[in-house]
């Protein structure tokens, strides 16, 4: 375990085992039809990677980036779009892929915005939910784990831009928030 840390939430195994479920699933629902991936940045860019490679429906990938918690750990409810996405969504299956659902503030400003873009279906898909923490509802058909309200890093995760290349999902020791 990485030094920084105060304890391990979640496994490589056990992400890697859920992220193959998730993949079986999200390929069930869709079958031949082809979905289009739009994962958040940058939280999300580990998450996407393996989920794409679990998954046997036809797959397409775009990326946006939002701003949302800065340095800090606090959400500002500001979200402002960083990087629009390469191409139209009009009439495409589209799944957004996030690391993690917490206020649900993100979310809700980037699926009415693209919702406003006329796609033929619109779904989440989250690696991580905080239990009790959502301010507004979100509608998310695929949670990969429910956590505890902590700030968490790692596997795309990061406290400060630091930690996102663990391999595994982690709460920071309180010291490391001072320094
Ligand atoms: P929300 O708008 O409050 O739902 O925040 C969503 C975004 O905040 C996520 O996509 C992450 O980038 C960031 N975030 C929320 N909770 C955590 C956390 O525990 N660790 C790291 N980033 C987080």
């Amino acid at each position: 375990m990485h030094p920084d840390l105060e304890h391990v939430v979640l496994t490589e195994d056990e992400i890697r085992a859920r992220i193959a479920e998730l993949g079986d699933e999200i390929s069930a629902d869709y079958g031949d039809e082809p979905v289009l991936l739009i994962a958040v940045l940058r939280g999300a860019a580990l998450f996407v990677a393996d989920l794409a490679r679990e998954m046997s429906c036809p797959v397409e990938l775009d990326f946006m980036a939002v701003s949302s918690y800065g340095s800090s750990t606090k959400t500002s409810g500001v979200v402002r779009i960083i990087k629009d996405l390469d191409e139209g969504i009009e009439d495409r299956h589209v799944l957004v892929v996030e690391d993690i659902l917490d206020t649900g503030l993100t979310l809700k400003y980037l699926l009415k915005n693209l919702a406003s873009r006329s796609p033929r279906s619109l779904e989440v898909c989250t690696l991580l939910s905080k239990e009790g923490k959502q301010r507004v509802p979100i509608s998310c058909k695929y949670v990969g784990f429910k956590i505890p309200d902590e700030f968490v890093v790692g596997y795309g995760l990061d406290y400060a831009e630091r930690y996102r290349n663990l391999p595994y999902v982690g709460v920071l020791k309180p010291d490391v928030y001072s320094q």
